[in-house]
Parts: structure tokens; C-alpha cells; sequence
């Protein structure tokens, strides 16, 4: 470790060292749990301190092939001795064989790689855009997109402009026009707010961040043929969801849906660097022309090889057939925990939320300090979502802390 003389002359060395730390240098845009982790491995972080705990967070299921994947490091250190950065002025081989493998993956024809989540999000909102002015003649500057209530799809401006969450919002407008917030789970309004002009739905098949918000049986599929039957593109944010998290390779499969555009982010380069990806048909993604779109390290052959892995291993290992079994066990056994704070329990695969009356963050404290890491989302809901390879074991000893915490309050 570099250590790093502060303002006493001393390096910091403990946890309390540096948070003040950033404290004073860093920009204060979260709110973490105080935890300074050093090393990971695995389901498993270690903070400066040398205490472990057990990550039932997986960086917002970005890590969803667990912590510094031995195979997917091996790649990243083979192609960054190689080359890192062409920029798209040039070729690099591993960019086709990634298009081709997560086209195929998705049952689609077409990759538009970029770098985080909400890039890929303002990427396939560009292309719906452009798809509903030249393919479906959408009179210029009156394309609309529709989205949903408690909506998570990044911080941009234009992203956050059709968050309905105030805290996103507030003081960063004046906002991009052209989106229409509805209700989340009710297809009537969505009947009711598709126009002439509609080029779009933007869904999360579950709202995560929302708290865990599982639409009713049934929906995805109406959301689908609503769109098909009024020739509009349902665009599918999989970013968190994807790529095994719920138990199947993506949520949408849970309805047997196929959206027209899957946005993937996150786990698709399993936590070793920021790859999205927007993945769609030659219809769609035939909008962008040279020139019209593009991104300096979107396609780059080193975060190309590294979720080229990250999809191997997903394959290899059955992360997502391990998510469904271990998950619905996990769910069941979460939901037989009994206590008067918790309102509901709900989940799928290895994604569960446990819903409480009372706001969530002295519960993560208190499984901070047995040594389970875990983060509230809006405020009520537990958000337990382990790395896909956790053993049986780990969820075992997760449940006897979870259970510990809710004896003693
Ligand atoms: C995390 C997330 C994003 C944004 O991804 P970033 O990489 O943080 O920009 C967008 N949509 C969903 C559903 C997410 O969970």
C-alpha cells in the first residue's frame, strides 16, 4: 500500500485516518457505510483494519461473478500488456468477437459498446429517437419516451430530468423534454400515454433501486405487446438486473419477453472496468451513421476481453441457474424470519429486499459491525444481492446475522 503523509506528518493507516481523509478532499455525493476495504476475494472484502465481511451488495450486482475473478484478472493483465486503447479511429481485434458473443447472448443482432450504465441509457434514447423520426416518421422534435415512476437509469442530466425522485432532481435543470412518467405495474396508463408520437418505453423489468419494485405477473408481457402492436420499441434496462441477477440470464425471461433493445451494464465486465452495451436489431442500431455517435473508450479491446471473460465465466460456473436455486432458497428463508419492523420480503434469484416499517440504514449498520455488508435503498428496504458464486455456506452464516439483528431490536 502507498502511503500517503497528511496533514500531521503521518500516513494514515486505520479506517477513521481515511475517511477524514476523503471527507476533506472528496466531493460528499454518497453516504457510505463507514467501511474502508482494502482487499477482496470472492464473496468476501477485507477492510484496513483486517476485519472481513461478507459483500451481500456485489457493488449494486456489478460483481455478480464475485470479487477479482481469478480468470477474468488473468485476461485483464494479458490484454493490458497487450493494448488497452485503440479509440474507434481504428479496429481492435477483440471488439467484433465482444459484439458477437453478447449479440448472441441476447438473441439480437447488433452491439453498441459503451463505458458506464447511464451512457448506455442516453445511448439507446438517441437511437429511439432517431429510429421513430426516420423509420417510424415521428415529425421532427415531437418523439416521446415513455417512463415510469420511481425510475433508476442513471444520473445524466437528461436521465435524472425524468427522475421522479426530488433528490436526483433538485437544482440540476432545466431538464430535456420529451419524456411522459407514468405509473409503474399499470398497463392502462401505459395504454393511455402511447400517442402518434410514442418512439419508446424505457422499463426496468424491476425497479431496483426503487426498492426491489416487482412488476404484477403478467406485466412485461402486456408492456410487449402494447408496444409491438402500436410499432413502439420497448427498450429493456437490464444494467442491474441482467446477466443472472434474478435467476434468469435476464429479468425480461421471466415472462418469456424479448424487449427490442436490452441495455446492459454492471456485471458485464464484472467489476474489473465500466462496460455497457445497448443491443438491439440492424433496424435500431442502423441509425447511427459514422459520425452521429461514439464514445473514446466505448469498444476499447481491454474492457472488450475483460467482459468477454466475465460472460464466460457467468456460462462456465451457472451463475444464473446457481442465482435461481440458491436465491429461492435464500428468499424463503429470509421471508420465515419474523419481526414486527418487517412489512414484506420479496425477491427473485439472488436479488431480495426485505421491506421495512422503520428507515433501513441502523439494520445495515448493525450487520455492518457482525460483519455483513449491505446498503438500504430508499430508505425502508434491506437490498441483499451476494455475489452469484457465494456458497451455500456464506448464505447460511448470512442468515444467522440477519436473524441476530432482528432478535435483538
Ligand atoms: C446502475 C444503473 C444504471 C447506471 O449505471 P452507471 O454505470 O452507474 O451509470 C442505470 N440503470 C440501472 C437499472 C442501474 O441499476
Amino acid at each position: 500500500m502507498t502511503a500517503v503523509a497528511n496533514d500531521t506528518g503521518s500516513a494514515p493507516t486505520t479506517s477513521a485516518d481515511f475517511i477524514a481523509l476523503e471527507d476533506e478532499w472528496g466531493a460528499h455525493n454518497y453516504h457510505p457505510l463507514d467501511i474502508v476495504i482494502e482487499r477482496a476475494a470472492g464473496s468476501w472484502v477485507y477492510d484496513v483494519d483486517g476485519k472481513r465481511y461478507l459483500d451481500c451488495l456485489s457493488a449494486y450486482s456489478a460483481v455478480n461473478q464475485g470479487h477479482c475473478h481469478p480468470r477474468i484478472l488473468a485476461t485483464m493483465v494479458e490484454q493490458a500488456h497487450r493494448v488497452t486503447l485503440t479509440s474507434r479511429a481504428f479496429r481492435n481485434e477483440q471488439l467484433p468477437l465482444f459484439c458477437e458473443e453478447v449479440a448472441q447472448l441476447c438473441g439480437m443482432e447488433s452491439v453498441l459498446p459503451m463505458n458506464t450504465g447511464a451512457e448506455a441509457v442516453e445511448t439507446a434514447i438517441k437511437a429511439a429517437r432517431r429510429w421513430g423520426y426516420e423509420k417510424k416518421g415521428i415529425p421532427d422534435g415531437l418523439a416521446e419516451i415513455v417512463v415510469f415512476e420511481n425510475n433508476f437509469h442513471g444520473r445524466t442530466t437528461t436521465i435524472v430530468g425524468f427522475s421522479s425522485e426530488p433528490s436526483y432532481r433538485a437544482g440540476f435543470g432545466p431538464f430535456t423534454p420529451g419524456f411522459k412518467l407514468i405509473r409503474f405495474g399499470d398497463i392502462d396508463a401505459l395504454r393511455a400515454a402511447i400517442t402518434p408520437n410514442t418512439c419508446a418505453v424505457l422499463m426496468e423489468p424491476i425497479q431496483c433501486e426503487a426498492g426491489i419494485l416487482i412488476p404484477p405477473d403478467g406485466y412485461l408481457r402486456a408492456v410487449s405487446d402494447l408496444c409491438r402492436s402500436n410499432n413502439v420499441l420497448f427498450m429493456a434496462d437490464e444494467i442491474q438486473t441482467g446477466l443472472g441477477r434474478t435467476g434468469r440470464m435476464f429479468a425480461c425471461d421471466h415472462e418469456d419477453v424479448k424487449p427490442d433493445v436490452y441495455i446492459l451494464g454492471k456485471a458485464l465486465a464484472g467489476g474489473f472496468y465500466p462496460v455497457s452495451a445497448v443491443v438491439s436489431s440492424h433496424e435500431v442500431l442502423g441509425v447511427f451513421k459514422p459520425g452521429t455517435h461514439g464514445s473514446t473508450f466505448g469498444g476499447n479491446p481491454l474492457g472488450c476481453a475483460v467482459a468477454r471473460t466475465a460472460l464466460h465465466v457467468l456460462e462456465d460456473e451457472q451463475l444464473v441457474e446457481r442465482s435461481a436455486e440458491l436465491g429461492a432458497w435464500f428468499k424463503a428463508e429470509v421471508a420465515s424470519i419474523k419481526h414486527p419492523q418487517i412489512k414484506s420480503v420479496r425477491g427473485r434469484g439472488l436479488m431480495v429486499g426485505i421491506e421495512l416499517h422503520v428507515p433501513a440504514r441502523s439494520y445495515c449498520e448493525a450487520l455492518m459491525d457482525l460483519g455483513m455488508l449491505c446498503k438500504e435503498t430508499h430508505d425502508h428496504v434491506i437490498r441483499l444481492s451476494p455475489p452469484l458464486v457465494t456458497s451455500r455456506e456464506d448464505l447460511e452464516w448470512a442468515l444467522v446475522q440477519l436473524r441476530a439483528v432482528f432478535a435483538r431490536s
